[in-house]
């Protein structure tokens, strides 16, 4: 098969692409049903009805009420609000201050509430996670009967770099129990697991538009009613005083649309992706020596795997891969040409020399088993390459 042509593209926990009756659902909200959402006319009363079905739908695909919906600008955003908006309210409410997050959230969590801690005097709780990334549900306890009183716990459903599940329903029924408010980052979890709310027994959850193949810059904050709350934009009434700034009606009737039909296709797809993902981990871990999985084996993303191969540093891998036209990501964030090993892979005690190997790669829709063939076929040569040329990693 001539593969020059085709993107393999296996970094879909980065993003997606938007899918076309996304793109179609929001064709007229660009230059024909453009009002105003807030406005009194004609126009923006039609893009208000939008806006409204757009809420409802979200809402009712995770059994919230639809003024507990609140449209934001992205992931980050959306962990940003929940972070600094509960913290700083629940503060304000009961004078707790103590901030609660595992040591694997998403920089979006983390950094927001480091900089709650360093600058506006929170104090900050890292929990711990074991060597596949699970936090236990007895450092959750033991942080929670700490005797301050605690403003806020944030556990992500699942993780971006290595895929791990958390016990969220565990850690939502330890919270109510401690009465403390709780939320996930849920933006790798939607359209893989069901996301009932009340079932999950979360206060706040985040998703964000783009990792389910709907518009980027785009997301929603679940916020459950009487949460306490305050607002990171302030300015106009928008989101029922919760969020100023007109919102983005194109990018949010697509969000629900794409939504929508992710939920529609959930159980057969995420069955199908992870036949296909178990077969590239199988394949990988028999055809490259000294290479093993990151991450929980069994309690994970059903399209996500990610590796350690020893002795080759993941830049040079993924350049192979992207010549040979296959998209895939690292474990490793890389800071003026260095690579630094990822917190997740720190936080699970992964070797500082293993951690610069970590390999990404994450199915979605247009996976096929042709484009894991493809894969298994060109991986082992490239990392055989690379590690007859280079030194190993010290
Ligand atoms: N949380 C997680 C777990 C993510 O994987 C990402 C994006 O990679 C985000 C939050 C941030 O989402 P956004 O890119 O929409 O800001």
């Amino acid at each position: 098969m001539n593969r020059t042509k085709k993107l393999i593209y296996l970094d879909h926990s980065a993003t997606t692409p938007v899918r076309p009756e996304v793109v179609k659902a929001m064709q007229p909200f660009w230059m024909t049903q453009y009002g105003n959402p807030s406005s009194i006319h004609g126009a923006g009363r039609g893009a208000n009805v939008a806006l409204t079905k757009a809420r409802q739908r979200i809402a009712s695909i995770i059994g919230a009420k639809e003024k507990e919906i609140i449209f934001t600008g992205c992931g980050t955003e959306g962990n940003n609000a929940a972070l600094r908006g509960i913290a700083h309210a629940q503060r304000a409410a009961t004078g707790a201050n103590r901030i609660v997050i595992s040591a694997v959230e998403h920089h979006a969590v983390y950094h927001t509430a480091e900089d709650l801690a360093s600058n506006f005097g929170f104090d900050l709780t890292i929990l711990p996670v074991d060597g596949l990334g699970q936090v236990h549900i007895d450092e959750v306890e033991s942080a929670l009967g700490l005797n301050e009183e605690v403003a806020l716990v944030s556990v992500m459903m699942a993780n971006n770099e290595v895929g791990t599940l958390q016990p969220i329903g565990a850690v939502g029924e330890l919270c109510k129990e401690y009465d403390v408010p709780f939320h996930t980052d849920a933006v790798q979890a939607a359209g893989k697991f069901p996301l009932h709310v009340d079932q999950l027994q979360v206060d706040a959850l985040t998703i964000s538009a783009h990792k389910i193949y709907g518009p980027k810059g785009c997301g929603f904050l679940y916020l459950r009613s009487g949460t306490p709350f305050q607002p990171i934009l302030t300015g106009g009434s928008h989101e029922n005083n919760r969020r100023a700034g007109t919102e983005n009606v194109p990018l949010i009737v697509g969000m629900a649309e794409a939504f929508d039909l992710i939920e529609a296709e959930r159980e057969v797809e995420s069955q199908r992706l992870t036949v296909l993902c178990d077969r590239l981990i199988e394949g990988i871990q028999q055809t490259i020596p000294d290479v093993y999985q990151t991450g929980s084996p069994d309690n994970r993303l059903p399209n996500l795997a990610s590796f350690i191969i020893q002795g080759v540093e993941a830049e040079g891998v993924l350049i192979g891969l992207d010549l040979a036209g296959i998209a895939a990501s690292s474990g490793s964030a890389c800071t003026s040409g260095a690579q630094r090993p990822s917190h997740v892979l720190e936080a699970m005690n992964v070797p500082t020399a293993d951690a610069v190997g970590g390999l990404r790669l994450s199915l979605g829709k247009s996976t096929t088993d042709d484009d894991v063939d493809y894969l298994l076929a060109t991986l082992p040569g490239i990392v055989q390459r690379i590690r007859s040329f280079a030194p190993a990693v010290a």
